[in-house]
């Protein structure tokens, strides 16, 4: 089936949405980034710090050289995830086939000859709902869809369709084009290719000689063909981690430190991303190499390090059969959002609270961070290395 291809670009994403909420910010200069201070960058400017030479990655130290005025504020990430997230939801009214491409643009498709009208629609919604500036572009494939939103930018909508090509695409920069950074639109000119027109009439075996085997897509993509899919996110249904020991292990206190571990590592990757599992379910190798799975399903989804073991654990018990073993998986599965309203007694409270100390600290120091009491008890038999 043929579709047309909308490509969705908030402008200046972080930047509008600290203008939106703060009325007194529009209209001038706004640089979302790292502290000036240290050696912070640019991660977004209004369109105002732009016309002042501020650009995205550039050091903060210039930015404000560049444009003193400039209101200069941190990133606010969850802010702008959630604000993310909205505008992905009134996608998702339009159209299921969504290849969201990073936090402020996506790749939607829609049934062939309602792009532009649908875009129309998008546009309106985003704009009337959460105030925020918008820019689609629309065609038949993700390149001239991409081209043609960076020709609507800022605020508008563009149609690039493959019949244009000629006038419209041919006179543009090479840098259009993906794959052309800075250092291949910097060859290509010093051989005189400075539009894509250009590459369209320099012959393929010299333009090989330049950029090796990029050639033959960029000739594709010159002449406006592009058959690269859309990538459709699919739900995560479960999470899982397992270990593969270098040799048979006969302990098994080692193996239940093994899936403690593990068991803390899912129940960080659940309640990072929000939600609960429902079913757990435990993974062995066996010494004649078969691979035993068993699983439970509980009563009530959670996202607990101790929950996750407690079950897991009960299930090595009642399969795990005689040493050695040499592969333990946990698997959480049976996904749902996570109750933000849950009641803690008090004591889960205070374990609540290690335990977002503990998601910060592995956010911040990587998931090797820090680790419970049971690792540096296995550590120390250092079974790994007798
Ligand atoms: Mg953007």
């Amino acid at each position: 089936m043929s579709c047309d291809i909308l490509l969705c670009d908030l402008d200046a994403f972080f930047a509008t949405v600290e203008q939106r909420d703060n009325p007194e910010l529009m209209g001038k200069p706004v640089i979302v980034g790292g502290d000036p201070g240290s050696r912070g960058v640019v991660s977004t400017c209004s369109y105002e710090a732009r016309r002042y030479g501020v650009s995205s990655s550039m050091p903060m130290k210039k930015a404000r050289k560049l444009c003193p005025t400039a209101v200069i504020l941190p990133v606010n990430m969850p802010k702008y995830k959630e604000m993310s997230g909205r505008v992905l939801d009134i996608f998702k009214e339009f159209t299921p086939d969504i290849e969201k491409v990073s936090i402020d643009e996506a790749y939607l498709a829609v049934k062939a000859g309602t792009g532009l009208k649908t875009a129309r629609k998008i546009r309106f919604v985003v704009q009337k709902r959460l105030k925020l500036p918008l820019s689609i572009g629309v065609s038949s494939n993700k390149l001239l869809a991409k081209i043609a939103c960076s020709l609507a930018k800022p605020d508008n909508i563009k149609a690039l369709w493959p019949k244009e090509t000629e006038k419209t695409l041919w006179l543009l920069p090479v840098k259009v084009l993906p794959g052309v950074g800075p250092v291949t639109e910097q060859k290509l000119n010093l051989f005189g290719i400075k539009t894509v027109g250009d590459i369209v009439s320099f012959p393929l075996g010299a333009l090989e000689n330049i950029v090796g085997s990029h050639a033959i897509n960029l000739k594709e993509y010159a002449h406006g063909r592009d058959d690269r899919k859309l990538e459709f996110a699919r739900e995560r249904k479960s999470y899982s981690e397992e270990i593969t020991f270098p040799r048979d292990i006969y302990e098994k206190d080692y193996i239940l430190a093994v899936i403690h571990d593990l068991s803390g590592e899912l129940g960080y990757r659940l309640r990072s991303k929000g939600l609960e599992a429902r079913t757990v379910a435990v993974k062995l190798r066996l010494p004649d190499l078969s691979i035993k799975t068993r699983s439970a399903t509980m009563a009530g989804a959670t996202a607990g390090d101790e929950k996750i073991y407690a079950i897991a654990a009960d299930l090595f018990d009642r399969c795990c059969g005689k040493p050695p073993w040499r592969l333990v998986g946990v698997r959480v599965s049976g996904l749902e959002k996570g109750s933000q309203l849950t009641l803690f007694s008090e004591e889960n409270k205070k374990k609540e609270k290690i335990r977002l100390v503990l998601d910060m600290l592995r956010q911040r120091y990587g998931p090797n961070a820090v680790f419970k009491g049971r690792r540096l008890f296995m550590m120390k038999k250092d079974v790994f290395d007798p």
